[in-house]
């Protein structure tokens, strides 16, 4: 027999960018078993959709789906490189699955955030300036990376979100009092 083709469980194509309150942004992601093809056909759309929202990082629960993988491309710039040590920037987008970060190190610095699931608000973060991020690529092989500057930056908060966390929970004390009313509207949307 041929022409027998497997649905996907996942409608990829279908796949949009979800903002604050939906639930899956609060829950903990689960591990990526095998990468499969469908596994691979929704981090092409992450990254579709990240560049589409001139963003630099996307996580997985951003688009519905509670798994631990987050794309991210924090492309070289003036005071960005792929030939920094630690890296600052990267050539091309990187896909992180079941990806963990080692080693933060430096003083905690301030640098303003935003993020493509909460319109409209941004807001300074404390985080350290340099970490070592851990993952599996499309390619299954394990790979390990030390980075720095934005690049820190992002895989931390992309990082967060396979947790549940937000920038709203990490903001300084007056970021969130100047985006209390933004984040009670995104609530009130909802219906909440
Ligand atoms: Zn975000």
């Amino acid at each position: 027999m041929t022409g027998v083709r497997w649905a996907m469980a996942v409608s990829v194509r279908e796949l949009e960018i979800v903002s604050y309150p939906a639930p899956v942004l609060r829950a903990k992601a689960k591990a990526v078993g095998e990468i499969t093809g469908e596994v691979r056909a929704v981090a092409e759309r992450m990254i579709e959709l990240m560049r589409e929202a001139e963003g630099v990082g996307l996580a997985a629960p951003q688009v519905g789906l509670s798994w631990r993988m987050f794309v991210c491309h924090v492309p070289p710039g003036e005071k960005r490189s792929v030939d920094d040590t630690p890296a600052t920037a990267t050539r091309t987008p990187l896909v992180c699955i079941n990806p963990s970060l080692h080693d933060p190190t430096g003083e905690l610095e301030t640098y303003e955030e935003g993020c493509l699931s909460l319109p409209d608000i941004r807001g300074d973060v404390l985080r350290p300036p340099v970490i070592t991020l851990r993952a599996t690529g499309l390619d299954g092989k394990a790979f390990t990376m030390t980075g720095a500057g934005l690049l820190a930056r992002c895989w931390q908060h992309e990082q967060d979100h396979l947790d549940g966390v937000l920038i709203i929970d990490k903001m300084t004390q007056i970021y969130r009092l100047k985006n209390k009313a933004a984040v009670r509207a995104l609530e009130r949307e909802a219906g909440l």
